[in-house]
């Protein structure tokens, strides 16, 4: 990534301080370095999911408990990573614990369909305005590329927009341009909140066109929301053209109690889920029109298949159900958000006070950190930011018994208080003044 070190500041200046904070991370994780090194034995690079690696090794986290977590040194830090958005219920909410005891009482693993999928998938189909019908799957990967196999198939088109900076699943990711291990479908890369470039390219491609796939936030790219203007262009262009609209609301869709679609009054034809809607336990789903999902009904001739062992299992839909009914109620969505916007107001005024070159973007109970003070639309806004600082950033908040993505995403579960936001803040504005140098 490019650095652009603020003006007056040597580039050396931030990579000094950082190999200084390695260096004592280093020395501080001791038992964290010996589970990594043992885990290279056996993993590449360690590691089974590479979003969690960074340089010069991962914490190795030992357990959780509310919004806490632990890691293998014994150190503990408030959890403002809520597991990329899925940890919405913290480490140990007691009325998902009591749903997937109950689960697990009734037994597990039983080749069979159970009334507890059709009770959730009710839930999600009067929470999301889009959904008429929706099939489980076990990650937010799976549910893209089902929702993309339904839009080709159903269109007879191969060609899927997507957007620069997006992320839809591990082989379907346009974070640093499209990714090697991405699956081979015809994609077409536009600029987000471009709405000229975008309209250009459909018009284009637009009677070949099968599927606009997009997040109405790009999430792990850096809380980058769309706007809405452009949203609403894609539905009608897409609409003009006979394409469909895909939201990927795998991040967004705790957003407002009927996700972002429901918030900006823009409904797409397919709409992705993930993460929180399973309780913490592993979720997918892909849902939408009738008349496109109903392409899965196996009774119909020439229904499209979609399988999967653990779609149905016990344990998801049970936790999924009791979250959402209990816990993760329209309100709690509500509350949630409105205290995300407060906290990133207040951080964003302490770095406009300082006049640093810091902010922090996003919607609701999610935010990203940015080196910069540019303003963000799209990712290459956010791309010219100084790498250093926001690896200084990471490390400093973890001093200060802050637990972040080491990119500087942000998720806020419900167990976050006022105590903890404040402590967030404070932190924040240490940051501020020990580095006041290079922001
Ligand atoms: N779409 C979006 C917007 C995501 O943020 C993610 C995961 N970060 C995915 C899809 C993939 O979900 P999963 O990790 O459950 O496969």
């Amino acid at each position: 990534m490019a650095s652009q070190a603020p003006v007056g500041v040597s580039p050396d200046a931030s990579a000094r301080a950082l190999a200084a904070e390695i260096a004592a991370y280093a020395a501080r994780n001791a038992k964290s370095f010996e589970c990594f090194r043992a885990a290279t034995a056996v993993m590449p690079g360690g590691n089974t999911r590479s979003s969690l690696y960074y340089e010069p090794f991962p914490l190795t986290i030992a357990g959780g408990q509310g919004c806490r977590v632990r890691d293998a040194d014994g150190h503990e830090y408030l959890d403002f990573l809520g597991e990329f958005t899925a940890g919405v219920y913290g480490h140990s909410d007691a009325t998902i614990r009591a749903a997937i005891v109950s689960a697990l009482d009734q037994g597990i693993n039983l080749s069979g369909q159970s009334a507890l999928e059709a009770e959730l998938a009710r839930i999600i189909c009067d929470r999301f305005p889009s959904i008429d019908l929706v099939r489980f799957t076990n990650s937010g990967t799976e549910a893209n590329l089902m929702a993309l196999a339904a839009a080709t198939v159903f269109t007879g088109r191969r060609k899927i927009l997507v957007f620069e900076g997006a992320y839809h699943g591990g082989v379907l990711s346009f974070s640093n341009g499209p990714s090697p291990v991405n699956v081979p479908h015809e994609f077409l890369l536009s600029t987000y909140n471009d709405l000229d470039r975008t309209l250009r390219l459909i018009e284009a491609h637009g009677k070949e066109l099968a599927a606009i796939l997009i997040e109405p936030m790009i999430g792990s790219g850096g809380c980058i929301p769309a706007d809405v203007e452009f949203l609403e262009a894609l539905r009608r262009a897409a609409t003009a053209e006979g394409a469909l609209l895909i939201f990927d609301e795998v991040m967004t869709s705790r957003l407002a109690p009927g996700g972002r679609q429901q918030a900006l009054n823009v409904i797409p034809d397919l709409c992705t889920l993930g993460k929180y809607l399973g309780g913490g336990m592993p979720f997918g789903a892909f849902g939408g029109r009738r008349d496109v999902m109903q392409q899965f009904d196996p009774r119909r001739a020439g229904a499209l298949p979609h399988a999967g062992t653990f779609n149905n299992n016990v344990v998801t839909m049970a936790a999924g159900i009791a979250g959402l009914t209990k816990v993760f109620t329209p309100a709690a969505v509500q509350a949630l958000n409105a205290r995300g916007d407060a906290l990133r107001t207040r951080l964003n005024d302490r770095c406009r006070e300082r006049g640093a070159r810091f902010q922090f973007t996003g919607i609701g109970s999610l935010m990203s950190a940015h080196a910069t003070d540019r303003v963000i639309q799209t990712p290459s806004d956010a791309a010219g930011a100084d790498a250093g600082v926001k690896a200084l950033f990471f490390f400093d908040m973890l001093n200060r018994g802050v637990y972040l993505a080491r990119k500087g995403f942000i998720a806020l579960s419900l167990l976050i208080g006022d105590a903890e936001v404040d402590h967030f803040v404070g932190a924040v504005e240490s940051f501020l003044e020990a580095r006041a140098s290079l922001v």
